[in-house]
């Protein structure tokens, strides 16, 4: 089976090359990634993939499905193509999205051995405000038995964690007055957003070192000689594991209440974008993938990153047994992410191959746990044992 899906990563490989140069010379932006969108489905369909459009209304995401005919698990590949203002490509989703829709026809033409089906999700906005949080909310996850993607990097490393992320705002309302002449009848809605920022200030030291709150004065007033009425304060909370950033989302609240208390405004709370859950990756899913690429090419994947942020297919990962681990475009030079430079580096031979090299692994990871009935269980103890 390892010679076979590396011949077809070879044989599919120039489409996908294709796929991701067009998606690369036309960047588009979150929940605009009509042509991106397009392209991608248009190969899948033209692989036998079942394809529907628009899901939940989004015009840019997309399920495609291949389905054996024959019981078995069902193998989730998750696809993005979102681009960044200015820079493009560089978070390098062109061939991302290439890597796992090339996973998804791969493990296509073998599937009929082990049966089951394999799904890949076009999942839009992954730098904004990502679609699998709405998918996942849909239940579209929730009959999937693994979720696989990786991510092009400098360097190849093994799937770790991200971090859950809450973006909470607090709007103050107060009441204007003359600054000079007649102060005390205004209700000073600058001066809650301060209380409210320095409770968080204080709060910070009793909170654990792994979790970040950061956040920002939008609005705080016009002009000097008026007391500002109205103030916004947006946040992001964030730790490695969703349930304890929700007690921290609570404290956070109460220092913006602390802040409406103190000045005698009201307090209007509310998200600004979708909450992402942190991601868990199944370590036993880890050790597969690690193995067989190694086999496959004889790469051998680091460990997972220590620094991290947060990521969509978090959501996913709360759902069913998920890995996110990296794969690398570098070829030994330092590049960083959301940069122009990673983006060229989508591009290169070089590039190309680890692409064919990580979708064949991809492939073959998923293949080896959806003919082991064993090594599903074990992927699926950890999975329902592991803390959220
Ligand atoms: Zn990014
Ligand atoms: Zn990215």
């Amino acid at each position: 089976m390892l010679e076979t899906i590396k011949k077809i990563a070879q044989e599919i490989g120039p489409e996908l090359d294709e796929l991701s140069k067009n998606i690369y010379d036309n960047p588009e932006l979150g929940y605009e990634e009509f042509k991106a969108a397009a392209w991608h489905t248009e190969l899948l369909e033209k692989h036998g993939f079942k394809v529907e459009r628009n899901t939940l209304d989004l015009p840019t995401a997309f399920v495609a499905t291949y389905d054996s005919g024959k019981p078995g698990l069902k193998v989730a590949y998750l696809s993005e193509y979102d681009a960044l203002p200015s820079i493009g490509h560089g978070c390098g989703h062109n061939i991302l999205g290439a890597t796992s829709t090339g996973a998804g026809i791969a493990l296509s033409r073998v599937i009929d051995k082990v049966g089951g089906q394999v799904v890949v999700f076009g999942t839009p906005a992954e730098e904004t405000s990502g679609a699998k949080v709405l998918f996942a909310e849909a239940g579209l996850f929730d009959d999937c038995d693994l979720a696989l993607m990786a991510h092009p990097s400098a360097g190849y490393a093994r799937s770790g964690k991200s971090l859950a992320l809450f973006a909470i705002q607090f709007e103050f309302f107060g009441k204007t007055a003359h600054a000079a002449s007649h102060p005390w009848e205004g209700v000073n809605a600058l001066d809650a957003a301060l209380v409210t920022m320095n409770a968080v200030n204080a709060m910070r030291e009793h909170m654990l070192p792994t979790s970040r709150v950061h956040g920002v004065i939008i609005k705080g007033g016009e002009a000097a000689n008026v007391v500002p009425e109205y103030s916004l304060v947006q946040y992001y909370v964030r730790s490695l594991m969703k349930s304890y950033n929700s007690e921290l989302v609570d404290k956070v609240r109460r220092c913006a209440e602390a802040g409406a208390l103190a000045t005698g405004c009201t307090l209007k709370v509310t998200n600004y974008e979708l909450p992402y859950d942190n991601l868990i990756s199944n370590e036993t899913m880890n050790d597969v993938f690690a193995e067989t690429l190694f086999e496959l090419s004889g790469i051998e994947i680091a460990p997972a990153r220590s620094d991290t942020g947060s990521l969509d297919a978090g959501q996913v990962s709360h759902i069913c047994p998920t890995i996110h681990p990296y794969f690398d475009v570098a070829d030994g030079e330092k590049v960083g992410g959301h940069t122009r430079e990673l983006a060229s580096c989508t591009l290169t031979d070089y590039s190309k191959e680890q692409m064919r090299n990580t979708l064949a692994a991809l492939a073959l990871t998923a293949y080896r746990i959806m003919e082991d009935p064993e090594l599903y269980k074990k992927v699926r103890k950890e999975f329902e044992n592991a803390p959220k």
